[in-house]
């Protein structure tokens, strides 16, 4: 988000835009650890509309974003219909296509969904799809360079002040060697950035006139720092990558199963998630392994084709969801805080969609930063203060 939002900026006509970040290279950075689906099929107007600029941009540079369209096929139980039918009219009357599959349907174009006694169709999108999520940021770090940007890496902000006289922050960072563990940066982003560490160089400071939280999972801990409140909760999530062995998933996108196992083809082989409810809240980077596969999503994929009876874990990890308390992300201008207007600004909480609306949401923001107004799509529904007036962007699908 950082990089897509500091390329805008900059293309803009901003100067002296700098991303600066413990980690650029992003080992534990959700940028990194994502399952880089893409799709517009969210309930929510605004949701499906970022959604939509950001994909229409995407199929520009396929090549460049490794981008596919080979679109998001959501199997429908029976109890789940009418939402399905609901979310599917907002789409259309949104302009994204959406096709209404019954089970004969889905037989036809995904046969070896074979096991269908609990479904009575699907919804299909065939404009949603897959991107490689690292040929992303690294497109937008490469133009937010040619821009003028600079990255600042291997430092971490712990510190903020506001300062009324200079009409501008006074930032605190503790920076680190060049070298850095993986180890030790999971011990560096599972404690709160005040924590006594070792590996600490030299502290520096920087001042700026405006700030824009965009430290995703961590935006909570970096909102503190700034003296506001983030209501957002970092959640840990895996997923795992398997040998799908008598079934050649190549020719589909991503499923979506009722169960909540979502899965799509990596290079000859699966990859496969779940938002289970008994993922902790919290920085962890755990994976459970093995037993993640065989409890939380080989269930599931049995149940669901018979062409899945024999699959083999391969690997898996776990990256940390940044949910908001509606599941729709936080952009804008943060205010009433004590700080001048335009000092501040959110940009976070993506609640697991924060790819797919990269390039949207930073096109925007950089717009009303820099234009003083929301241009290609109006962002203000997302602002944080829709938890105090109670415009809540309640987003039903989210996986
Ligand atoms: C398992 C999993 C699957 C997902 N699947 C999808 C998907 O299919 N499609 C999709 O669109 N999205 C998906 N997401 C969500 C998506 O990855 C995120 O929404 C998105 O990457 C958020 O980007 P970001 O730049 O806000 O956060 P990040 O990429 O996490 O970047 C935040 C940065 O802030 C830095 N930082 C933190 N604290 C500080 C500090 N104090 N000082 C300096 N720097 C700091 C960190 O080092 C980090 O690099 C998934 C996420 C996970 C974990």
């Amino acid at each position: 988000m950082g990089s897509s939002l500091a390329w805008h900026l900059a293309a803009l006509g901003s100067t002296e835009v700098t991303v600066i970040d413990f980690d650029l290279e992003g080992t534990l950075s959700s940028s990194e650890l994502n399952a880089g689906g893409v799709r517009a099929t969210f309930q929510q107007p605004l949701n499906i509309q970022a959604s939509k600029v950001s994909i229409d941009f995407f199929s520009k540079h396929r090549e460049e974003f490794g981008y596919r369209d080979c679109g998001y096929l959501w199997l429908v139980s029976k109890d789940a219909q009418e939402g399905f039918r609901k979310a599917m009219q907002v789409q259309l009357a949104e302009g994204w296509e959406v096709q209404d599959w019954d089970l004969g349907q889905l037989r036809k174009k995904a046969p070896f969904i074979d096991k269908t006694d609990d479904l009575v169709g699907a919804c299909f999108a065939p404009k949603d799809g897959l991107i490689n999520p690292n040929l992303l940021k690294n497109y937008y770090r490469a133009r937010a360079r040619e821009k003028g940007v600079r990255f600042l890496d291997r430092t971490q902000l712990v510190g903020a002040e506001y300062q009324a006289s200079s009409k501008g922050w006074k930032l605190k960072f503790r920076t680190f060697p060049k070298v850095l563990s993986g180890a030790f940066k999971e011990e560096v982003l599972t404690s709160s950035p005040n924590q006594a560490i070792g590996q600490v160089g030299a502290i520096t400071e920087f001042t700026a006139k405006r700030v824009v939280n965009a430290a995703g999972a961590w935006a909570k801990q970096v909102a503190k720092i700034l003296g506001y409140d983030c209501p957002s909760v970092a959640v840990r999530r895996h997923v795992c990558v398997f040998d799908s062995r008598d079934v050649d998933l190549s020719p589909y996108g991503m499923t979506v199963d009722p169960s909540g196992v979502y899965f799509h083809p990596e290079a000859s082989n699966g990859m496969a998630g779940i938002a289970s409810p008994d993922d902790p809240e919290g920085y962890s980077f755990q994976y459970p392994g093995e037993d993640f596969f065989t409890e939380k999503i080989w269930p599931a994929l049995y149940e669901r084709s018979s062409g899945f009876e024999k699959l083999k874990h391969l690997t898996g990890w776990a990256g940390l969801y940044e949910n908001s308390p509606d599941h729709s992300a936080i952009i804008g201008e943060v205010q009433g805080v004590g700080i001048l207007p335009g000092s501040l600004y959110d940009c976070h909480s993506f609640s697991g969609h924060g790819v797919m609306h990269s390039y949207s949401v930073g096109l925007g923001l950089a717009e009303k930063m820099a234009k003083g107004k929301y241009l290609t799509l109006d962002l203000q529904p997302f602002s944080r203060d829709r938890f105090l007036s109670g415009n809540l962007i309640p987003e039903g699908a989210v996986i």
